[in-house]
């Protein structure tokens, strides 16, 4: 069959519009292209939304920046164990790396796909100082439960809500609960700002070591970039690196941000649209969630492993692109010795996990198109030799 009449529908598209392309035009207009007025009104809107007094929010340049800060911010160096689930994006397990510290792997659970707190607490030693708890595509970890285990063992929680922002947790915002929480607001996140991230801490002091950190270490207070000014004389007492977000990325930020409501609620509606077509095959399985509540960020299936990469090619030809998140973090060379405890659902989940197209404006020929590519998989045959 071919399908060259239609377009592929890609696994990602970010909804930009004539509002982000005004919001570049009028920086650029303006001329002040670093740190500046804009990543100082981003920041506030990002508190708005989480409308918790006790939570301040930091902007830097990317996720993978906002975790390596956060880590050496919770004074996480060598000696130290930082524990992530293997199933987690590259970024968390470079930033641990980067500080030094010893990475120490966890399996997740099989319904949500985020660290599971019962393994957790079998990996949890003396060194452990920090856990990465990620929510994961369209499932929000048991922070409840990883809340008390951290109380118990003396541990700080760094929340990777790159995929949950916009979500709620039992009634309170994603990233007004944690210690500190990390968004991505990457090319291909629910939220873009073409690249940038921000930490949410809870004191003023953790706000001035960010400040300086992510300024190369220079100690002038953002309160003046957020004028469009600079100081010229200022001591640099710590460590730093060129992590800020410029102006420009900030704008686009707040154009995203006044269409959130609409990217959440449709992602929802999309979601549950594939949940109720595809729930009843029986060589898949679906997201085991009604998603309320959630800002879905992507929408996976499970295939058998012997049938992934045949489900992924029938897709492809139908013009339905697919992706794989995640390869599992202890299959890569350089996390490969890293210790860990049993990793028997990371290892299956890696190799059963399909994305399917997920964006904040469908059609509904687009989601018809999707469901109907899976389900006329032909699978049942494949299935039964196979078995
Ligand atoms: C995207 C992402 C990151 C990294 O964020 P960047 O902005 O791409 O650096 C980290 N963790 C998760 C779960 C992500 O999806």
């Amino acid at each position: 069959m071919t399908t060259d009449n239609q377009h592929s529908i890609p696994v990602f598209r970010p909804l930009l519009g004539e509002e982000e392309i005004a919001a570049c035009r009028a920086v650029l207009e303006e001329g002040w292209l670093g740190m500046g007025s804009y990543v100082g009104k981003f920041e506030r809107a990002l508190e708005e939304l989480l409308a918790s007094p006790n939570r301040h929010v930091v902007a830097v340049s990317t996720g993978h920046a906002a975790l390596h800060l956060a880590l050496l911010m919770m004074g996480v160096g060598p000696g130290d164990e930082v524990i992530s689930p293997s199933f987690n994006n590259i970024a968390d397990l470079q930033a641990v790396i980067a500080t030094g510290a010893t990475l120490v792997l966890c399996d997740i659970d099989d319904r949500r796909l985020c660290i599971d707190p019962v393994k957790l607490a079998e990996v949890v030693s003396s060194r452990t100082r920090v856990v990465i708890v990620t929510d994961y595509g369209c499932h929000l970890a048991q922070h409840d439960d990883l809340r008390t285990l951290a109380g118990n063992a003396g541990f700080s929680i760094l929340h990777d809500a790159a995929h949950s922002f916009g979500s709620t947790y039992s009634g309170q915002r994603v990233g007004s609960f944690s210690d500190v929480t990390m968004f991505s607001f990457d090319p291909v996140k629910t939220v873009t700002c073409i690249d940038g991230g921000a930490l949410v801490v809870q004191t003023e002091q953790e706000v001035e070591i960010l400040h300086a950190m992510r300024l190369i270490g220079m100690g002038q207070p953002s309160s003046v970039m957020y004028e469009d000014q600079r100081a010229w004389t200022y001591d640099v007492k710590t460590l730093g690196f060129r992590y800020h977000l410029a102006n420009l990325h900030a704008a686009v930020g707040l154009a995203q941000l006044q269409k959130l409501e609409t990217m959440s609620s449709n992602r929802r509606t999309y979601c549950r649209f594939l949940n109720r077509n595809l729930k009843e095959l029986e060589f898949l399985r679906v997201p085991a969630t009604d998603f309320e509540g959630v800002t879905p960020f992507l929408y996976y299936v499970r295939v058998p492993a012997h049938l992934r990469e045949s489900f992924r090619h029938h897709l492809a030809a139908r013009g339905i692109d697919t992706g794989v998140h995640w390869q599992p973090g202890h299959w890569f060379s350089l996390f490969s010795t890293a210790r860990r405890g049993e990793l028997a659902v990371t290892d299956k989940v890696g190799k059963e996990i399909v994305t399917l197209p997920l964006h904040s404006v469908m059609s509904e020929t687009e989601l018809e198109r999707i469901a109907e590519a899976v389900k006329t998989y032909p699978m049942s045959s494949d299935l039964a030799a196979n078995r």
